[in-house]
């Protein structure tokens, strides 16, 4: 007869940082209700909401961060992929969950998603609505975010972010809906579902990201200031200005459509560059590509970003300029990642 071991239970760490996830507010408000104080619940007790978590896997919490995701600045995204990075190395964390504010969600993701040098599972997860809301999303969500942590082949696939059930890559997921639980979505689509408490994968990304990436957390010790102007009618000079005032390295313009730059901008963008200042197009419709010297010439030694939102386009510029300020190279990052 054929002995069955039994696999052993996983080991999630739970970081915590506030957000609606923590959030509490009178409790007969209705799901839409933004009558509640945000990161207000303290982990544990938050957990103490999602029954059968203990079956999902051995779970240990921690609260690093007590915070509205709004209030997200990067000394703080540095000290978070540090704290990540640090349990990845430790042998007896199979996979870290990051319980956070749905706003700036997708910048912490797509930071760690380049940053973190490991293949364990990495998920984000958190809560369009508080935990006193009428059906609160926030234990369902906790409960995904653990089990996709725990499961063995959530591994080796970058920085995952679960909301409503869906698996989205760090790389290209946006909160795009204000309200409502299927708030997050990627222009490429999701990566897979959730299902029975295990993941089903039907994507993988093809850009370098954690072990592959040439950034790594454990060598950086601040981030380069990088400021985002975006596109509207009548635009004014000024506020290129202020950013090169203050210090930043590179400017990310959300221009419109394809990257397209005003006219009227020209000189100023062209001035900017000349200024040692790295121009970084992208664009602010949400989906789509930025193509180099299309739509715009970038022999002024400005950036196409691709594919990249400008949130995301803000932290790539800020990591290739930790390496280098030339634009080419700047470039050179954009095309790969
Ligand atoms: N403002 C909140 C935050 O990002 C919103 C949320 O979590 O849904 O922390």
């Amino acid at each position: 007869m054929q002995a069955h071991t039994k696999a052993p239970r996983r080991r999630v760490l739970l970081l915590a940082t506030g957000g609606t996830i923590a959030g509490a507010g009178p409790a007969a408000a209705g799901t839409g209700s933004a009558a509640y104080d945000s990161a207000v619940v303290p982990v544990q007790q938050l957990l103490a909401q999602v029954p059968g978590l203990d079956a999902l896997a051995h779970v240990a919490a921690e609260q690093l961060l007590q915070i509205d995701s709004v209030d997200f600045i990067d000394a703080l995204l540095l000290q978070l992929a540090r704290r990540v990075a640090g349990a990845c190395r430790q042998s007896e964390v199979d996979g870290v969950v990051v319980l956070h504010g749905t706003d700036t969600l997708q910048e912490t993701a797509f930071f760690l998603h380049l940053t973190l040098p490991t293949d364990k599972p990495v998920v984000l997860t958190g809560a369009m609505r508080a935990g006193t809301a009428l059906s609160a999303d926030g234990p369902a969500n906790v409960a995904d975010a653990v089990a996709l942590a725990a499961h063995p082949d959530s591994a080796g696939r970058g920085v995952l972010v679960t909301l409503g059930g869906e698996i989205f890559s760090g790389r290209d997921v946006a909160k795009t809906r204000a309200q409502g639980p299927a708030a997050f979505s990627s222009p490429h689509g999701s990566l897979g579902w959730m299902a029975d408490g295990a993941p089903r994968w039907y994507r993988r990304v093809d850009r370098p990201h954690t072990l592959h990436s040439e950034f790594n957390i454990e060598t950086m010790d601040a981030l380069p200031l990088v400021g985002v102007v975006t596109s509207h009618g009548n635009m004014r000079t000024e506020v290129f200005d202020a950013w090169v005032a203050a210090g930043a390295r590179a400017i990310v313009f959300a221009a419109f459509g394809g990257g397209t730059v005003p006219s009227y901008l020209l000189p100023e963008l062209a001035d900017v560059s000349a200024r040692g200042v790295v121009l970084v197009r992208a664009s602010r419709t949400g989906c789509g590509l930025v193509l180099r010297n299309a739509t715009a010439d970038d022999a002024h030694g400005w950036v196409a970003a691709a594919d990249h939102g400008p949130t995301q386009a803000r932290l790539l510029a800020a990591l290739a300029l930790t390496r280098s300020a030339d634009p080419l190279h700047v470039q050179a990052v954009f095309d790969r990642y």
